[in-house]
C-alpha cells in the first residue's frame, strides 16, 4: 500500500480542501494535534489544505485567535473563516475586515453544530454578503433522518435553497450531503445548480459512488476532502486513485478544481 500511495503523491497535485485543526474534548486528540496534522499533510504529499479550526466551530473570539495561531505555522495552510450565526455581529466583523486577504480563503457554516436553519435571520446578512462579494461557503450537511435531531438543520436541500437565492455564492456541500439515499438525491441539487459543489469528507466513500457522481455532473465540482482528524486521508487517496474514471477527472478532483476555486498558487 505504501508504493501505491507514494505514486499517488507524486503523479497528482493534492489539495484537502477540508480539514480540521486544533483539540476537540471527545475525540481525545492527545499531544500536538496542529504539529501532527502537519506531519500527516507533509507524509503524504499535500500542496495546500484549507481548514477550519475546532476551537473556531466552538468558539468565535478563542477560535478567531486559534486560526490566526494556526495559519502562521505553515505557508501551506489555508484557512476558512468559521461563521456562526449565534455571534452574527463578530462573525460579520471578522469577514468585512479578513476575507480575502491573507491565506482566508473562505466561510465555513455548521448549521447542525450551531442549531440554526439556513434560511433563519440569523444568517440572512451572512447571505446576502457572501453573494454580494462571490465568497465560497464550505457547509456541513447531513440527511435529517438519523440519529442526532440536530442534522435537520444541515438538510442539503435547505442549504440549495439559499445557493438558489444567493446565485453568487459558491457553496460546498460537506459529506456528499449525508448517508444512504441522501448521497443520491443530492444529485439532484447538483444536476441543477452550477454554483454548488461537494466533498466526500469523512468515512463516506461507497463503492462506485465517485464514477456515478462524476457521470451525473462531471468532475469539476468534486473536491477532494478527507475531514481529518476524523478520517484517515489514506483511503481517500486510494479511493479516487482506485475509482474507475479518467486521469484528468482525478486530477481535477485531488486538486485542480480546489485551486481553481480557492485561487491558490
Ligand atoms: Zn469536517
Amino acid at each position: 500500500m505504501e508504493q501505491r500511495l507514494k505514486k499517488i503523491m507524486e503523479k497528482y497535485q493534492i489539495i484537502d480542501s477540508h480539514l480540521h485543526l486544533g483539540v476537540l474534548g471527545y475525540m481525545n486528540i492527545l499531544g500536538d494535534p496542529d504539529g501532527s496534522m502537519l506531519k500527516l499533510m507533509e507524509k503524504y504529499g499535500l500542496d495546500y489544505a484549507v481548514f477550519s479550526h475546532h476551537a473556531a466551530l466552538a468558539s468565535t473570539t478563542f477560535g478567531w485567535e486559534k486560526t490566526i495561531e494556526a495559519l502562521g505555522k505553515d505557508s501551506k495552510l489555508y484557512a476558512y473563516i468559521v461563521f456562526n450565526p449565534n455571534h452574527g455581529d463578530f462573525g460579520m466583523k471578522l469577514l468585512e475586515e479578513n476575507i480575502g486577504k491573507e491565506r482566508f480563503s473562505g466561510v465555513k457554516i455548521h448549521p447542525s453544530w450551531h442549531r440554526c436553519y439556513p434560511a433563519d435571520a440569523r444568517y440572512k446578512r451572512f447571505w446576502e454578503y457572501a453573494h454580494q462579494n462571490k465568497l465560497v461557503v464550505l457547509s456541513h450537511s447531513w440527511n435529517p433522518d438519523v440519529a442526532n435531531p440536530d442534522q435537520k438543520y444541515s438538510d442539503p436541500f435547505l442549504l440549495a435553497d439559499i445557493a438558489k437565492k444567493y446565485r453568487d455564492i459558491t457553496l460546498i456541500l460537506a459529506h456528499g450531503g449525508g448517508r444512504g439515499a441522501y448521497l443520491y438525491k443530492v444529485l439532484d441539487i447538483l444536476k441543477e445548480n452550477k454554483n454548488i459543489y461537494v466533498d466526500f469528507a469523512g468515512d463516506i466513500l461507497l463503492p462506485g459512488l465517485l464514477e456515478d457522481y462524476v457521470d451525473a455532473i462531471g468532475s469539476k465540482r468534486i473536491l477532494f476532502g478527507t475531514d481529518m482528524p476524523w478520517s484517515d486521508i489514506r483511503y481517500h487517496l486510494l479511493w479516487i486513485e482506485g475509482s474507475e474514471i479518467d486521469e484528468k477527472d482525478k486530477r481535477n478532483i485531488f486538486g485542480l478544481n480546489a485551486k481553481r476555486l480557492f485561487k491558490l498558487t
